[in-house]
């Protein structure tokens, strides 16, 4: 049973542009060519996404001689510019032929948070655009909800 920490992140400028190898856990970074943030762009989208998940997945799973996953867990957030739906729809497809072909695909939503740029106050948002509810300043900052990791990963 290996269990390993992945962790990709949604900023930056090439698609696979941060690859970090530390200890146990590994850190890879990931941005969207796409702009990000715009639900409903087709499934290309999700199908990249799902497929790049899958080749993260595989390179640690071999990486530790195993030969199969059993389950991978992903964080996604609210703001990160994945449908689920389609993500999920897209990992049943992807998958086949792959070693997380049995895999569990557990997805924690992480909702979206903003911080007012003008008074500082942390407010739950579904969009960039919610004005604060304290002082109405419509600018605010996403300090959550940009998420789009691999969050753990079970092989064997
Ligand atoms: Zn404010």
């Amino acid at each position: 049973m290996v269990e390993e920490e992945l962790l990709t992140c949604w900023q930056g400028s090439s698609y696979r542009e941060f690859v970090k190898f530390q200890d146990k856990s590994f850190v890879q970074c990931l941005s969207s060519p796409w702009g990000g943030g715009e639900a409903g762009g087709g499934n290309m989208h999700e199908l990249s996404i799902a497929m790049n998940i899958i080749e993260i997945a595989e390179e640690n799973a071999r990486r530790e001689g195993a030969s199969f996953i059993s389950e991978i867990e992903l964080e996604i957030g609210a703001l990160s510019g994945v449908v689920l739906e389609a993500l999920e729809f897209a990992m049943e497809s992807a998958v086949k032929g792959t070693m997380l072909e049995k895999a569990e695909v557990k997805i924690d939503k992480i909702p979206a948070k903003a911080k007012c740029v003008e008074c500082g106050k942390i407010f739950n948002t579904d969009d960039l655009y919610t004005p604060c509810p304290e002082c109405s300043n419509p600018f605010s900052d996403i300090i959550q909800g940009k998420e789009l990791k691999v969050k753990s990963l079970k092989a064997e």
